[in-house]
């Protein structure tokens, strides 16, 4: 049921399905049972080049294109939702931002061991009092004589307890704030005045967020990504991009999800007869298969438009909502067609329910996504005016 691929992606999708199979699918079940990511993990996927995939061959990634790398995401979903973050740590947000917007002397400090897989960033935007409205955020850094002095807290930051550095946005002046007064950072741990002050479970397996604090921590000049001033337009082109691998993440997911329904519909026998012979259950799966083939549409155009060199900010906003609220509806429909099967830990569904529900509140609520869709509507319609 796929959306028209090239024969090569074709075939690259058949390679990745193989050791998605073989090689990660063994490492999910353990996941699942001991709730910590496997040492394995990230050696094996730096041996099968799959850590900075998507970074430039000067960088040291692999300089593959956005469409094969989104395949990729698709690919890991499928297994697990923790796989798409380990490309995400090696090729996504921060190593994104670093390759873009670094100074060499910042890309020979962090990119190897991003690439390589030996250390791991995370992401700082939300605050307690700044998650959708983020430009509201006071975290404040201060110049002083050689530096900057950092004082606020960030939280629900992904993987920051466990974070080498982080690539912190804060305010460098209140009067311009998302218009030129945000700056991004890269602290790194053990820099004084930063502590990880909290970490706290969340409804997906595995993924823990931290509570960061700032407390009079001073960061040399050089610890600013881009230019002063230029960190929101870091932060907004890092979560548009994201947005796109959070839809094939869904779209991978989902997939999954209709694929586990279909099997259990054609095996499981109730009132002497399959489930695949109920018109109930063959409605919930072929609702199911419609959404997913519109999601694979539009997230596949969306790619090509950006491969085009097109402009894409409404489009991957519109991404982020259909697929993560697709997702959402292929997720419960799995779960009623498997009936009791599908609340029980033993079996991945339960699990993807789970971590699949975070695609519609992280990187941009779907209220905000349609927010930013609806704004564009309305300077299509001033320039039409
Ligand atoms: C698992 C997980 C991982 C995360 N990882 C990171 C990370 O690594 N780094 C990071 O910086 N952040 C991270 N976040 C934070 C995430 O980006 C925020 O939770 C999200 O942006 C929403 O902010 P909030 O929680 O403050 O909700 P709020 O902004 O308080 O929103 C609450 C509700 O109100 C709605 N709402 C808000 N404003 C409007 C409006 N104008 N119109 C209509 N509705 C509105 C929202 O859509 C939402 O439904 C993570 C969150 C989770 C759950």
């Amino acid at each position: 049921m796929d959306v028209e691929l090239s024969p090569e992606l074709t075939e690259m999708r058949a390679a990745l399905r193989k050791f998605v199979t073989r090689e990660l699918e063994p490492l999910a079940r353990r996941m699942d049972e001991t709730n910590t990511v496997p040492p394995e993990l990230v050696p094996l996927l730096r041996d099968n080049g799959y850590l900075g995939m998507r970074l430039d061959p000067e960088l040291g990634g692999g300089g593959i294109g956005l469409v094969p790398y989104c395949l990729t995401i698709e690919e890991f979903a499928r297994a697990h939702r923790y796989f798409t973050l380990a490309l995400d740590y090696s090729s996504g947000l921060t190593p994104a931002a670093l390759a873009k917007h670094g100074t060499p002397a910042q890309q020979a400090a962090y990119l190897p061991g991003l690439v390589n897989g030996t250390i791991q960033a995370s992401f700082a935007l939300t605050e307690p009092d700044a998650g959708s409205d983020s430009a509201a955020m006071r975290t404040r850094a201060e110049k002083i004589d050689g530096g900057w002095k950092i004082n606020g807290r960030k939280h629900y930051i992904s993987g920051g307890g466990d974070a080498d550095f982080i690539l912190l946005l804060a305010v460098t002046d209140p009067e311009k704030r998302a218009r030129g007064g945000i700056t991004a950072f890269l602290v790194d741990r053990g820099t004084p005045g930063f502590t990880v002050t909290r970490e706290e479970e969340t409804i997906s397996s595995i993924i823990k967020l931290a509570e960061l604090t700032f407390e009079d921590c001073i960061v040399p000049d050089t610890a600013v990504l881009g230019r002063v001033g230029g960190g929101f337009a870091v932060a907004m082109e890092t979560l548009t991009s994201g947005r796109l691998g959070v839809s094939c993440a869904c779209i991978g997911a989902a997939d999954r999800l209709l694929e586990m329904s279909v099997d259990h519909a054609r095996t499981r026998t109730t009132f002497g007869e399959k489930l695949s012979e109920r018109q109930a259950i063959q409605w919930m799966l072929a609702d199911s298969a419609i959404e997913l083939r519109a999601a694979r549409a539009l997230v596949y155009d969306t790619l090509r438009q950006v491969e085009a060199g097109n402009d894409v900010g409404s489009a991957a906003s519109m991404c982020k909502v259909y697929c993560s609220e697709m997702v959402g509806r292929v997720a419960d429909r799995a779960v009623q067609i498997h009936g009791g099967m599908g609340l029980v830990r033993s079996y991945p569904v339960e699990r993807f329910y789970r971590d699949i529900r975070h695609y519609r509140v992280g990187e941009g609520t779907s209220e905000i996504q349609r927010m930013l869709i609806a704004r564009a509507l309305f300077r299509e319609a001033e320039t039409r005016a």
